[in-house]
C-alpha cells in the first residue's frame, strides 16, 4: 500500500508548501486530499488487474524482462546501465543517480506480456537519461510517484 501513502502525503506536502497559513484549506480539504486519494486508489487497482491480467499470457518472444530490458539496452549502445531484481512488487524503475533498472521479480523473470511492456517502459527511461531527456526529473517525480500510469 505505500504507494498510496506516498500520495497522500505529497499531496499534502504540496498543499502545505502552496498554502501560507498551513492547512487553512477550509472546506476544499475533501477536494485537495479526497480526490487525489480517490484517483491514487482508482489507478493503483486498475494498475494491479491490467498487470494480474497480462502477466498470465506469455509474450511471443518467450524472453523474460530482464532479457528484454538487456535487449534493448544493447541495441541502443547503452553499457553502464544494469538490470537488477528488486523484491518491491510493483516497484519497477529506473535510477538515474545509481543508472540500475530496478525490475520486480515477476517481471525480471518472467516471459509474460506484462513483464516486457514494464521492462521496455523502464529501459525507455534509461535511454532519456542517456540522451539526457530533461523531462525524466519530472517523469521521475510525478509519474512514478508511484505507478499513476503504467
Ligand atoms: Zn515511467
Amino acid at each position: 500500500m505505500y504507494p498510496l501513502l506516498g500520495f497522500v502525503l505529497g499531496s499534502s506536502c504540496l498543499l502545505y508548501i502552496g498554502s501560507p497559513y498551513g492547512f487553512g484549506l477550509g472546506s476544499n480539504w475533501l477536494l485537495y486530499i479526497g480526490v487525489p486519494l480517490i484517483i491514487g486508489i482508482w489507478a493503483q487497482i486498475r494498475v494491479s488487474s491490467v498487470f494480474g491480467r497480462w502477466s498470465k499470457v506469455r509474450a511471443n518472444g518467450n524472453i523474460t524482462g530482464a532479457e528484454c530490458a538487456r535487449e534493448i539496452l544493447q541495441a541502443a549502445q547503452i553499457r553502464d546501465v544494469d538490470v537488477v531484481e528488486t523484491n518491491d512488487f510493483l516497484g519497477d524503475h529506473y535510477d538515474p543517480t545509481k543508472k540500475q533498472l530496478h525490475l520486480s521479480s515477476s517481471v525480471y523473470n518472467t516471459p509474460s506480456v506484462a513483464s516486457l511492456g514494464i521492462a521496455a517502459h523502464e529501459t525507455g527511461h534509461a535511454i532519456q537519461h542517456a540522451k539526457a531527456y530533461a523531462p525524466l526529473k519530472a517523469d521521475a517525480a510525478i509519474h512514478h510517484y508511484r505507478r499513476l500510469v503504467l
